[in-house]
């Protein structure tokens, strides 16, 4: 009784989408720009058609994994007449705006389409870890959920708003980069006195786990900003405001490049210049929002 799945594009993701599927035991028809890539599915059951038109007619929900949204829109519109009726489930990654923009062209034409971002890695599709985050119809996703839960069992909806996906992805990748960077700056100055990551670890591991994560993950962290409640009697901004001088000084002259400190140098000291040096680093927040996009 399962239902035949579509999957088009190939790549890392797309391959490891589609193995989910034939694990559970769906019937699979595939679509790649370059046919080659399907040979290991072709050899699980998987059925390569020999056209995007021809896979979007084996089935009736549609998963679609490219690089880009620009290429999932030349891929998908010349085929409007064909995916009328069907449901598009695009996890490729890109901005609200491209999901709201592709949402839109699918009710004009009659298309069933959900927008998700995927939150792992191509080794972990069809684990119970796999978190894909899901926004736009409800209502089609609750009638899909069974079948999306193949591709991760941490599958989740999150809003009618179908950029509200990619915009979780955008906020967790921030938040990725800022850490990855922030560890590579820490390990540049370490390295200046021969300290090996090896022995900095039991540190690293410290700092993490009782300061910065719960800095960031407890309720208390996310009603200071919910509320924009930034008084603080712990550390204060006029001292947050010192520590990332002496960072930005002592990597300059540890030859350690910091510019990426110095816009957060900055703005800490305007906040504390107009008045907020008492309150948390948080106060640094409003200057983030509130303004018209595009600013
Ligand atoms: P890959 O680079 O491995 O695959 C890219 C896919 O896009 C291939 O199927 C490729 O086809 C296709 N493609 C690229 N350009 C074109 C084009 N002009 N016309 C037709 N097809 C094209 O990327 P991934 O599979 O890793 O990623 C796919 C999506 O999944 C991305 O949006 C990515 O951000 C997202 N994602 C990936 C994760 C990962 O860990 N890999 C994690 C979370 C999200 P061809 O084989 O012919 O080149």
């Amino acid at each position: 009784d399962l239902i035949p799945i579509t999957v088009i594009g190939l790549g890392n993701m797309g391959l490891a989408l589609a193995a989910a599927y034939l694990a559970e035991g769906h019937h699979v028809t595939v679509w790649n720009r370059t046919a080659g890539k399907a040979d290991r599915l072709i050899g699980n059951g998987a059925v390569q058609a020999e056209s995007a038109a021809g896979a979007v007619a084996a089935s009736k929900v549609i998963v679609v994994c490219l690089s880009t949204y620009e290429v999932v829109r030349s891929t998908l519109i010349p085929m409007e007449a064909e995916l009328a009726g069907r449901v598009i489930v695009n996890l490729t990654t890109g901005t609200p705006e491209e999901a709201r923009h592709l949402d839109r062209w699918a009710k004009e034409k009659g298309i069933d389409y959900l927008d998700g971002a995927i939150m792992t890695v191509p080794p972990l599709i069809g684990t119970q870890e796999a978190l894909i985050l899901y926004s736009g119809r409800k209502e089609l996703f609750h009638t899909y959920q069974s079948v999306l839960k193949v591709m991760g069992g941490s599958t989740t909806y999150l809003k009618e708003d179908p950029g509200a996906a990619l915009l979780y992805d955008l906020a967790m990748l921030t938040m990725l980069y800022g850490a990855w960077y922030s560890y590579l700056h820490a390990h540049a100055l370490l390295r200046t006195a021969n300290i090996t990551a090896a022995e900095f670890l039991p540190y690293a591991s410290n700092w993490l786990q009782h300061l910065i994560v719960p800095s960031l993950t407890t309720s208390e962290a996310a009603r200071i900003l919910d509320e924009g409640h930034y008084v603080t009697d712990v550390s204060n901004l006029a001292v947050n405001k010192f520590a990332l001088d002496n960072i930005i000084n002592s990597s300059q002259e540890l030859g350690v490049p910091a510019d990426w400190l110095l816009p957060i140098q900055a703005v800490a000291e305007q906040m504390v210049a107009i008045g907020y040096g008492n309150d948390g680093f948080e106060r640094v927040f409003e200057t983030m929002i509130n303004r018209p996009a595009n600013q």
